[in-house]
């Protein structure tokens, strides 16, 4: 933990018990295993004890974070309480309503509605749902041994819609991995434009060894062909990624500052609620402050826009430790 950070990371998981083909995690990181939800929750008051604003769950697969449970659901200890990724989030909300609880890297065929109803229900909880759908056709989702299907990624965009207020979702996207037709292509781009992702982390496939990819397939897509339907991918998520923040100008989003903007001393920026980096005049504004922010105008990747309130602090800024 940095001193005099505002923003940090806690990490809940170790580990994956996934086995995509094109990933080397398992390999390198071994089995998942879940960390105690009590020295979660114990490192997450800490941090906001010494300043700290905005903590993000970290693990490979958040969704399957689990404690004193079993893959099939089965208890392990009986007298130790369970805990889900659900339950765990609402545990490191509830440290303060001032904590703003972010969490990465959800996994698409363990996202419950469960996770979806208590984002909903609290107030500092970022409504922003970061979910890998790395291509849009289902062969290709086979091939990648992601465990889901195109269909069962749109449903959860579904849920996501139909549960969460004023969302946002970032994806990650794989251009010409083993095999990937024409096709295959066509479906991650329409696919992209179904749900309009806000960002997306685009690359385009290397093979990394021991990869259960380099064992089963051949990397046989061309370089330029893979470079090619990349700058297609690109192309698409900046257009989709101006148009949702074109969507937000006019809205009063909440701001946790971070700092000085990078071009002048005079600007201030944070990121809002749905992860979207806000740049306005500073004020009498200072790192830590949450303030709420009016988008004026924006480019693909910020919204500048005017301070119209400081939320004031919540009173409680020192929590007694468990
Ligand atoms: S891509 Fe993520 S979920 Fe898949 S094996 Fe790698 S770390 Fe696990």
């Amino acid at each position: 933990m940095d001193k005099g950070g505002i923003s940090g990371f806690v990490s809940i998981t170790r580990g994956c018990d996934n086995m995509c083909s094109f990933c080397v995690v398992p390999f390198t990181r071994g089995r998942e295993r879940s960390r105690d939800p009590q020295t979660i929750v114990r490192e997450c008051t800490e941090m906001f004890n010494t300043g700290y604003r905005e903590v993000t769950l970290l693990g490979q697969n958040v969704n399957s974070y689990r404690y004193n449970l079993s893959a099939k659901g089965e208890i392990r200890d009986d007298n130790l309480p369970t805990t889900n990724f659900a339950q765990l989030m609402e545990m490191v909300a509830q440290v303060s309503p001032d904590l703003r609880v972010r969490f990465s890297t959800s996994h698409p065929k363990d996202m419950g509605d469960d996770v979806l109803h208590v984002i909903a229900k609290y107030e500092n909880i970022a409504p922003y749902i970061h979910l890998p759908v790395q291509s849009g056709h289902t062969d290709m989702l086979k091939r990648m041994n992601r465990g889901y299907s195109r269909e069962w990624f749109l449903n959860r965009i579904e849920a996501i819609r139909n549960i969460v207020p004023d969302y946002a979702i970032s994806t990650d996207i794989i251009t010409g991995f083993c095999g990937e037709t024409d096709e295959e292509h066509q479906a991650t781009l329409s696919l992209m434009k179904e749900v309009k992702f806000s960002f997306a982390y685009m690359y385009q496939y290397s093979e990394r060894p021991k990869t259960l990819a380099e064992r089963k397939f051949e990397d046989d897509v061309p370089d330029a062909l893979k470079k090619k339907r990349l700058q297609e991918v690109i192309e698409l998520q900046l257009s989709h990624s101006l148009t949702h923040n074109q969507s937000r100008i006019g809205k009063i989003g909440k701001v946790l500052i971070e700092g000085f903007s990078k071009r002048s001393d005079d600007d201030l920026t944070g990121r809002d609620e749905q992860g979207t980096k806000n740049v306005f005049t500073k004020g009498t504004y200072k790192k830590g402050d949450y303030v709420m922010v009016k988008a004026t105008s924006c480019t693909s990747a910020t919204l500048i826009g005017e301070v119209v309130e400081l939320v004031p602090p919540h009173p409680i800024q020192q929590i007694e430790l468990k």
